[in-house]
C-alpha cells in the first residue's frame, strides 16, 4: 500500500465560475501531490446535466493556468486514465449500479416524483419537516424491496422511469479517519438511501465519484467540508464495490469565511463584499452580469495564490512570503487548521504589494509599460523603468504607478485646490521663480544636483523646506504629495521641469 505513488484530483462541476475557495482545494492538491512526487488530475463532474453551465469549464482551466496550479492530466491536460469529463465516461458508470444491486446493497426504486413530493408532505403534516428515503421509510415505497420480483421485472420491461438507491444498514457505525478533522463516526440510522443512478441514465455525482476515484487510482481525496456529510456513504460504496483496501485517504479542507466570520464566503457574494470572489472576471452567459476577478483588478498570479495558500494552512513559523517551491516544501495537511478561514481583502492587497515590491526593475519596467501601452501612452522602456522604481514603494498595484504618477506622462492640466488654497501665496510664486532660473543653469540634471540646488536655496535664505516644497511640487505636478520631487524632475528633464515651472507661474494667481 505504501508504495503507492500519490494521486489526487480536483473534480469541480462546471456550473458557473471557480470560487476562490475551489482554487484553493485545487491549490492544495497540487501542493499535496507535488510533495510526495504525485500526479494531480483535473476531472470535471458535469453528471447533473441541469446544473451545467456554458464557458464553466473552460474558465476552471483558465483560473488554474493563471495561478500556476498546473494538472499533471486531466480534462484539456491528456493523460492515460482518461476521459476526464465525467458525461463522456457515462457508459462505464452502469454496471457499477447493477452490481452493487446483485450484491443486495442497491435497489430500483419506481416513486415518482409527485409520490415523494406527498410523502414528504405528509411527514411534514405529522411534525417530521425533514422526511427521507431510509431504512425505515422504504419499507412504504414503491421499490425492488417491497415490490414482488415478478412486478419489478415488469416495470422494468415497460421502461418505467426508476433510479437506483443504496441500500443502507440499519444501525451501523460508519468511521473513517479524516487526515484534516481526525475519526468522523456516524451511524447509518440518521443517514439516507441516496439515489446513485438517475432515471435519466446518469449516474450522481455520489457513484461516479467513487468509481472515477477507483479507476483513476486516486489514493487521497482532498477537498472542501461541505463534502464531508457525504464521506461515510462513499466508505460504504468502497467496501460494498470491493475496494476497501484502495479506498483513497480523505482530507476535509475548513470553509472559506467572510471577513466578519458571519458564514461561509459564497459565490453568490460577488461583488457585495467589496472584493472579488474569483480568480478571473466572469460573464454570466445568460444574465450578461459581469463579476470580478483578482487576475483583472490587476493581483499577481502569485500573490494570490501565496494568500490562498495561508488560508486554512500555516506552515508553524512567521513566514509569510511562499514561491511555489516553497510552499511545495513546507506544505503538509496536518497543518491545515479545522476552523473555517476569515477571508481578510486588506491581506491579499498586502501580498499583492509584497510581490510587486519584489519585482526585478526590469520587470516591473516592462509590466508598467504594459499598462501603459493600454491606456494610450507611449513611452520608451527606460522611461517606464525610471517612473515605476520612484513609484513602486508607493503602490499596491501597478496600475496604481500610473494612477498616482499621471504627471509623469502629461503636464498638470489642473493644480490640486487645497494644496493652491493653502500653499500658493506671493512667497511660494517668489520661491519657484528663484529656483527655476537656478535649474536652469543646470549643466547635470540629475536628482543629487537638484537637490544640492534646492539645499543650497533654502540655507542661503534660512528658509524651512516647509515654505519652498510644497508650491515646488504644485507646480511640476499638480498635486499635494508624490515621491521625492528631486528624483520627479530628474526623470522629467530639465526642459520640461523648468517648462512647468514657468506655466504654473502663468497660470496660478496669487
Ligand atoms: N464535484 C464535486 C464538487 O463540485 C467534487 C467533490 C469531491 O471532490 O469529491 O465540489
Amino acid at each position: 500500500m505504501s508504495e503507492r505513488k500519490v494521486r489526487v484530483r480536483f473534480a469541480p462541476s462546471p456550473t458557473g465560475p471557480l470560487h476562490m475557495g475551489g482554487v484553493r482545494t485545487a491549490l492544495y492538491n497540487y501542493l499535496f501531490a507535488k510533495k510526495h512526487g504525485g500526479d494531480f488530475v483535473l476531472r470535471i463532474e458535469d453528471t447533473d446535466q441541469t446544473r451545467y453551465v456554458e464557458g464553466a469549464e473552460d474558465y476552471i482551466i483558465e483560473a488554474l493556468k493563471w495561478c500556476h496550479i498546473m494538472p499533471d492530466e486531466g480534462q484539456g491536460f491528456g493523460g492515460n486514465y482518461g476521459p476526464y469529463r465525467q458525461s463522456e465516461r457515462k457508459s462505464l458508470y452502469r454496471k457499477y449500479a447493477d452490481q452493487l444491486i446483485e450484491d443486495g446493497h442497491a435497489y430500483y426504486a419506481f416513486d415518482t416524483a409527485e409520490e415523494l413530493d406527498r410523502m414528504r408532505e405528509l411527514a411534514k403534516q405529522a411534525g417530521t419537516p425533514n422526511w427521507q428515503y431510509n431504512h425505515i421509510t422504504r419499507g412504504s415505497m414503491k421499490n425492488s424491496i417491497t415490490l414482488s420480483q415478478a412486478e419489478v421485472k415488469q416495470r422494468l420491461d415497460n421502461e418505467e422511469p426508476y433510479v437506483i438507491r443504496i441500500k443502507l444498514p440499519r444501525n451501523e457505525e460508519v468511521k473513517l479517519q479524516d487526515m484534516v478533522r481526525g475519526w468522523v463516526s456516524v451511524n447509518t440510522n440518521n443517514m439516507d438511501d441516496k439515489v446513485l443512478f438517475k432515471s435519466d441514465g446518469m449516474p450522481t455525482y455520489h457513484l461516479a465519484n467513487i468509481v472515477d476515484d477507483r479507476l483513476m487510482d486516486i489514493t487521497h481525496v482532498i477537498r472542501g467540508e461541505e463534502w464531508l456529510p457525504s464521506a461515510p456513504l462513499h466508505v460504504l460504496l468502497y467496501r460494498y464495490l470491493g475496494w476497501e483496501d484502495l479506498r483513497p485517504q480523505f482530507a476535509h479542507l475548513p470553509l472559506l469565511l467572510k471577513p466578519d466570520g458571519n458564514g461561509k464566503l459564497s459565490k453568490r457574494d460577488g461583488d457585495r463584499l467589496g472584493f472579488p470572489v474569483f480568480p478571473l472576471q466572469w460573464r454570466n452567459p445568460e444574465s450578461g452580469d459581469i463579476f470580478s476577478g483578482y487576475r483583472e483588478q490587476g493581483y499577481f498570479a502569485d500573490a494570490f495564490v501565496n494568500m490562498l495558500a495561508l488560508l486554512g494552512w500555516n506552515p508553524g513559523t512567521d513566514q509569510e512570503l511562499f514561491t511555489m517551491q516553497q510552499l511545495i516544501d513546507s506544505f503538509s495537511l496536518e497543518r491545515v487548521n479545522k476552523a473555517g478561514a476569515k477571508y481578510d481583502h486588506d491581506k491579499t492587497r498586502w501580498f499583492n504589494q509584497q510581490y510587486l515590491r519584489a519585482q526585478s526593475d526590469e520587470q516591473l519596467g516592462l509590466l508598467f509599460q504594459k499598462e501603459l501601452d493600454a491606456a494610450g501612452i507611449e513611452v520608451s522602456h527606460e522611461y517606464a523603468m525610471r517612473v515605476a522604481k520612484l513609484m513602486k514603494e508607493r503602490a499596491y498595484f501597478i496600475q496604481d504607478m500610473l494612477e498616482e504618477g499621471p504627471y509623469f506622462f502629461h503636464a498638470p492640466v489642473s493644480y490640486d485646490e487645497k494644496t493652491v488654497n493653502k500653499k500658493w501665496n506671493a512667497e511660494a510664486r517668489l520661491h519657484v521663480e528663484e529656483l527655476k532660473k537656478r535649474f536652469e543653469t543646470l549643466q547635470f540634471f540629475d536628482a543629487e544636483s537638484l537637490e544640492t540646488t534646492f539645499q543650497t536655496y533654502l540655507q542661503e535664505n534660512n528658509l524651512g523646506f516647509g515654505k519652498v516644497g510644497p508650491g515646488f511640487r504644485l507646480a511640476v505636478t499638480g498635486l499635494g504629495m508624490g515621491p521625492s520631487m528631486f528624483e520627479v524632475c530628474s526623470i522629467l528633464g530639465k526642459q520640461e521641469t523648468v517648462q512647468r515651472m514657468q506655466t504654473a507661474l502663468d497660470k496660478l494667481p496669487t
